[in-house]
């Protein structure tokens, strides 16, 4: 990581469409609601985005529910040397072994400080850095790679919400029984409220591109998004919520052309996650030119 330099960030805006319902859980005091147990995620005032406005009320999706999902998922499946030792293994593995029997630190994120998923998403434990910076240098993981923003739902689905649900209205309740083992008898109901499906939003996530190395990072990042695709968002997962797809995937980048003038280059629009996976080779070369990654 030693000596490098910002050349520039590769902008994927994208569209996140619901195929089944979506519970982000939200604070229940933060909105009016009357008999919810569960209320999701929503907008407590109206939110201008320069080019629309989101009315109150509609539900988002935090960046930080992608990001934590996704570096996640990650942490489950990708075998690699961890931290100064080298030993490779997944990093849930990895804190599992370090935490030596102690619960709270054996579920925490990676910290090893080396291995992609802590280049790609931060480390947080200082102190892993400290060693590591005394020890060798050059191995410290440089600063997060990724930011996921907020996504809000399209205009297009503000407007069907409105039209199917009425003013201001933009989830559905659903009622969840608890059987009684004995008699199948309801015990009792909960109202989970979520985004109904088909509902699509639309966010944005920026990568900082430093070297060559950090284009293998991008690859990582979108296994993780194909890995969110083949499992579930938000809450109540295992009931069938929050199933989800990636579609129009638009890739920019901006470098110095962007820091100077403005101006940033268009490499192409993807229907899906595995569309832009089969192109990422080509891609790789014109996010590389576009960056002068070859030159120092
Ligand atoms: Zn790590």
């Amino acid at each position: 990581m030693l000596g490098l330099s910002l050349k520039g960030t590769v902008v994927i805006k994208y569209r996140l469409r619901l195929k089944t319902g979506l519970h982000i859980g939200g604070a229940k005091d933060a909105f009016e609601i009357g008999g919810i147990d569960n209320p999701v995620i929503k907008l407590s005032a109206e939110l201008n985005l320069g080019d629309r406005t989101i009315p109150k009320g509609a539900p988002y999706i935090p960046g930080s529910s992608l990001k934590g999902k996704i570096r996640s998922l990650l942490e489950w499946s990708i075998r690699e040397p961890k931290g100064l030792k080298g030993e490779v293994k997944t990093s849930v593995e990895y804190m599992y072994e370090k935490a030596n029997g102690d619960r709270q630190e054996a579920g925490k994120p990676c910290d090893c400080g080396t291995c992609s998923i802590c280049k790609i998403f931060g480390v947080s434990n200082v102190k892993t850095l400290e060693t590591i910076a005394e020890k060798d240098i050059s191995k410290l993981p440089g600063p997060p790679r990724v930011e996921f923003s907020e996504a809000y739902p399209t205009e297009e689905s503000i407007n069907k919400l409105k039209q199917q649900l009425g003013e201001g209205l933009y989830t559905e309740l659903k009622m969840e029984n608890v059987l009684n083992r004995i008699t199948s008898e309801s015990m009792n109901l909960r109202t989970n409220e979520r985004v109904p499906a088909g509902v699509e939003f639309e966010g944005e996530i920026t990568f900082d591109i430093y070297s060559e190395e950090d284009l293998e990072l991008l690859s990582k990042l979108l296994q993780g998004l194909l890995q969110l695709e083949n499992t579930y968002l938000g809450g109540s997962g295992s009931r069938g919520y929050g199933r989800v797809k990636f579609t129009e995937l638009n890739i920019i980048v901006r470098g110095q052309d962007y820091w100077e003038k403005g101006q940033e280059k268009e490499l192409g629009t993807y229907n899906s996650v595995i569309e832009l996976r089969k192109a990422y080779n080509q891609l790789k070369k014109e996010i590389s030119e576009a960056l002068s990654l070859d030159k120092k």
